[in-house]
């Protein structure tokens, strides 16, 4: 009897021809996901198997394997040679401690079996009866299940309930893309949105120093470490933004700052974008949330790039994204209470619906070219 956990994905399962690459790749995500960790891997007919592994490390395995996207479900069992004795052992020492309700549920693998699915589960629901008295037989709504797979290789699988991953598709099977992130809440729940779709990340985040100080830098780390747990490891670049901000101030009307901040921010995502093979830009806007995701707005801002901008929050409720950023665990750290270059130079009364023709005039007092090219080489990038 070999404790392992099961592993299945979900939506690989759709894949035709390319289905063998999707699957090498989460095998390969796997693997990292569980570096560091004394345990095997190995691949049986469309699931993933980990055994090998000390009793005391389930829990961090199963900790790791919650956050690699691509896993549907996970089941902490055991793996047995597939005699009718060794299946029902199993099942009676799984089902020692539980009371109420159960059933059996059989997946026969080998057609070649002596029983059949229906004639295996009920002669061991019948073992697990007759040695704990404290459960009763329910098919139709069990509090417990205890599932036997029989696999052709002469094994069954002996396990217990199901525990949910976080699905999608795994990273590096979508393409990579850049997530704009600031120290709030909605742009780290974009960046997991398309990690949970297989994008492989690059970050890009402006601060203001002196405007912003250290801590809201770190705040960005933190934010980008927590993904990264997802992700597999991301490169954040920081972009000095004060420079503009400031050139901003002094010659363009005030109502227009953020508007005309976005478009200098997007400019320079794109160029950092197609430096490192990067061909999308996330973030977390979200239509209407505040003055600057009016449509308009998104209208002046995605007018200076070719890129594509992938905005996986824009039909999202702030209840909706705050509830993934608690799932996540990037709330917490969101919420700490540090400026963002945005909110230092917030105007008092910025323009909502924003005209193109406008805003370009209004621009052109800048030396674009110049203020981008000065961030982009003056970024300092960190591997996390
Ligand atoms: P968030 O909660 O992500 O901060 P927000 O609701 O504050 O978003 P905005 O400030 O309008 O909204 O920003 C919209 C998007 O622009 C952010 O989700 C993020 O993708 C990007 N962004 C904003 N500020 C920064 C920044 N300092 N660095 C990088 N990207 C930023
Ligand atoms: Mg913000």
């Amino acid at each position: 009897m070999e404790k392992v956990i099961i592993i299945r994905y979900c939506e690989i399962h759709l894949k035709g021809k390319n289905r063998s690459y999707f699957e090498k790749l989460l095998a390969d995500n796997i693997t990292s996901a569980l570096c560091g960790i004394d345990c095997k891997m190995t691949r049986t007919q469309s699931r993933y198997l980990v055994h090998s592994f000390a009793d005391g490390d389930k829990d961090a395995i199963l900790e790791r394997l919650k956050r690699v996207s691509g896993i549907h479900t996970m089941s902490v069992g055991y793996r047995v040679p597939s005699a009718l004795d060794d299946i029902a052992e199993c099942a009676v020492f799984i089902m020692r401690d539980k009371e109420g309700t159960f059933k059996v549920e059989t997946n026969r693998g080998d057609k070649k079996y002596p029983m059949t699915s229906p004639e295996i589960s009920r002669e061991i629901g019948g073992r697990i009866l007759s040695s704990n008295h404290a459960l009763k037989v329910d098919v139709v709504s069990p509090e417990t299940v205890c599932s036997v797979d029989v696999r052709e290789d002469g094994t069954a699988y002996v396990f217990s309930g199901n525990i949910h991953g976080i699905g999608g598709m795994p990273v590096g099977g979508s393409g990579h893309g850049t997530i704009m992130i600031s120290g709030g809440i909605d742009s780290p729940v974009a960046a997991f949105m398309m990690i949970k779709r297989g994008m492989k990340l690059s970050a890009v985040h402006f601060h203001s120093y002196p405007y912003t100080g250290p801590a809201a830098k770190q705040k960005v780390v933190d934010l980008v470490k927590i993904l990264s747990g997802f992700a597999g490891s991301i490169d954040l670049h920081v972009v000095p933004f004060t420079a503009i901000q400031e050139a901003i101030r002094a010659h363009c009307p005030e109502e227009m700052t953020i508007t005309l901040m976005r478009r200098f921010m997007f400019r320079i995502t794109e160029i950092i974008s197609r430096s490192i093979g990067s061909q999308a830009i996330i973030t977390g806007e979200s239509l209407g949330q505040v003055a600057s995701q009016t449509i308009e707005s998104i209208t002046t801002s995605n007018a200076v790039v070719t890129l594509p901008v992938l905005r996986p929050l824009i039909g999202f409720d702030k209840l909706e994204i705050i509830d993934i950023s608690q799932k996540i665990g990037t709330y917490q750290t969101s919420i700490l209470p540090y400026e963002d270059c945005c909110t230092v130079f917030l105007p008092k009364f910025p323009v909502i619906r924003p005209k193109l023709e406008k805003v370009e005039e209004a621009e052109s007092k800048l030396d674009v070219e110049a203020l981008v090219s000065k961030a982009v080489a003056d970024t300092e990038i960190i591997r996390l």
